[in-house]
C-alpha cells in the first residue's frame, strides 16, 4: 500500500469504501444509470454474488449543487429501500457504504437483468406471462402505495429478473414518501411512461399537482408494451409523443392485438385513463378479471381463431390415426419372410445393423436399400453397396 493510500486510510471519509472493498470483490459492469455504475460483486467470506450500485460523488466531476442533489437523492433512495426491501417483489438492499467520493449500495443480484432486455429477446409476451409479471408488479406497487410511497420511474428497465424469471422492482431514485393529502409538482420520470397529469402540472401553474396514480399510468404503458412489443405512446419527435400522452391517444390496431382478449384490453384502458381519479388503484387492478383464477384456467388468449386451430388439428389427428389403423396388417410368418423391412420393429433392427456395417445411415431409395440386407438378392445388395449391377451387365 502506498503512503498516499495509507494516509487516505486514516481519513474517516475513506473508511466506507475501505470497508466495502474488504468485504466485497467487485467484478464486471452489469448496468449503468445516469450517475451510477452497477457491478456484479462477490462477498469475500461466503463467495455469494451480489450487485453493487456505485454512485460517484466526486467534486471534480460534479458542481456543488449537483453533489448536494445526488447525496440528498441517494439518502432518500436508501431510506425508502430500508423501509420496503423486505417485500418479495422489491429489490433487497443488503448493505450500504459511503465515502467522500463514492456511495456503494449492495443489492441481491438479479441474474437475468432487466425485463426490458428479456422483452427485447422475446419481442412480445403472452397474456399468461404478462399476467404473472403484472401481478407481481402490482403487488409491489400496492405495497408501496399503502406505505404512502410513490415510485415515479416504473418501466421495464427498472424491473429486474432472477434466474427463475421472478421479478423485483428496483431503482427508487425518483421515489418519495407522500404526507396525507400531499401532491407533487416536480417533472420527473422517463418520457414514454410519464402520466398526463405530470406533464399538465409542469405546464399549468394552477394545476393541483399529482399523486400515486402516476404509477398506475406507467403500469398501463408497461402492460401494453409487454403484449404488443412496442409502447402505446411513441413518436420520433418527443413533443408529439408528449402530446399523444396528454390526449391519451393510443390504439390497439397493430396485428399483435388481433388475438388478444377483450379482458386484457379493458384493463389497459382502465390504467391509461386520463383522469387520475378514475384510474384503477393497484388493489383494484389486482381484482380485475384478468387476474382472477377462473380466467387463468380458461386461458384468456383462447380466442375464436385459437379454437378453430385446435379443432382443425384435432380433426387432422383423427384422420391420421384412422388411416394408420386401416393400413395396419397382422404380423404373420409369411409376411415376415416376404417383406421383413415392411414391419416397423424388424425395420429398426435392419437399420441398426446397416448402421453397424456401414458406419452411417444407408438411405432407402437414392440407389441404396437397407431392406436388401435381409432379402439375399445379389442385385439389391449391390445397390445397397452403391454399385449398379445393370451398368456392367455381369448379373
Ligand atoms: P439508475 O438509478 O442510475 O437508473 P439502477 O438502480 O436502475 O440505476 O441500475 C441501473 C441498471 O443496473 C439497471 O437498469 C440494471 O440493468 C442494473 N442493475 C441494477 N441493480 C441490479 C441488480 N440488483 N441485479 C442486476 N442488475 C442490476
Ligand atoms: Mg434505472
Amino acid at each position: 500500500m502506498t503512503r498516499e493510500a495509507e494516509s487516505r486510510d486514516e481519513l474517516p471519509d475513506w473508511a466506507g469504501a475501505k470497508e466495502f472493498y474488504q468485504k466485497y470483490d467487485p467484478k464486471e459492469i452489469i448496468g449503468r444509470g445516469v450517475s451510477s455504475t452497477v457491478r456484479r460483486c462477490v462477498h469475500r467470506e461466503t463467495g455469494r454474488e451480489y450487485a453493487v450500485k456505485i454512485i460517484e460523488v466526486t467534486p471534480e466531476r460534479l458542481s456543488p449543487e449537483q453533489l448536494h442533489e445526488v447525496r440528498m437523492s441517494t439518502a432518500k433512495e436508501m431510506q425508502i429501500l430500508h423501509q420496503v426491501s423486505q417485500h418479495p417483489y422489491i429489490i433487497t438492499l443488503i448493505d450500504s457504504y459511503e465515502s467522500s467520493t463514492f456511495i456503494f449500495l449492495v443489492f441481491d443480484l438479479m441474474k437475468r437483468g432487466e425485463l426490458f432486455d428479456y422483452l427485447t429477446d422475446k419481442v412480445k409476451l403472452s397474456e399468461k406471462e404478462t399476467r404473472s409479471i403484472m401481478r407481481a408488479l402490482l403487488e409491489a406497487v400496492s405495497y408501496l402505495h399503502n406505505n404512502n410511497i410513490v415510485h415515479r420511474d416504473l418501466k421495464p428497465e427498472n424491473i429486474l429478473m432472477d434466474d427463475c424469471l421472478n421479478i423485483k422492482l428496483s431503482d427508487f431514485g425518483f421515489s418519495c414518501v407522500l404526507r396525507p393529502g400531499e401532491k407533487l409538482r416536480e417533472l420527473c420520470g422517463t418520457p414514454g411512461y410519464l402520466a398526463p397529469e405530470i406533464l399538465r402540472c409542469s405546464m399549468e401553474e394552477a394545476h393541483p399537482g399529482y399523486g400515486k396514480e402516476v404509477d398506475l399510468w406507467a403500469c398501463g404503458v408497461i402492460m401494453f408494451t409487454l403484449l404488443a412489443g412496442s409502447p402505446p405512446f411513441w413518436h420520433r419527435r418527443q413533443m408529439l409523443m408528449l402530446r399523444m400522452i396528454m390526449d391519451g391517444r393510443y390504439e390497439f390496431t397493430s396485428p399483435e392485438w388481433d388475438d388478444r382478449s377483450a379482458t386484457v384490453k379493458d384493463l389497459i384502458c382502465r390504467f391509461l385513463q386520463l383522469n387520475p381519479e378514475k384510474r384503477l388503484t393497484a388493489d383494484q387492478a389486482l381484482q380485475h378479471p384478468f387476474f382472477q383464477s377462473h380466467q387463468m384456467e380458461q386461458g384468456p388468449s383462447v380466442t375464436p381463431y385459437h379454437r378453430f386451430r385446435i379443432a382443425a388439428w384435432a380433426a387432422l389427428a383423427c384422420v391420421s390415426i384412422l388411416a394408420r389403423w386401416r393400413r395396419a396388417r397382422p404380423v404373420t410368418s409369411e409376411l415376415l419372410i416376404r417383406d421383413p423391412y415392411g414391419i416397423k420393429g424388424v425395420r429398426r433392427l435392419i437399420d441398426a445393423c446397416a448402421f453397424r456395417i456401414y458406419g452411417h445411415w444407408v438411405k432407402k431409395g437414392e440407389r441404396q436399400n437397407r431392406a436388401a440386407l435381409f432379402q439375399h438378392q445379389a442385385k439389391a445388395l449391390l445397390l445397397t453397396l452403391g454399385e449398379d449391377p445393370d451398368e456392367d451387365g455381369d448379373i
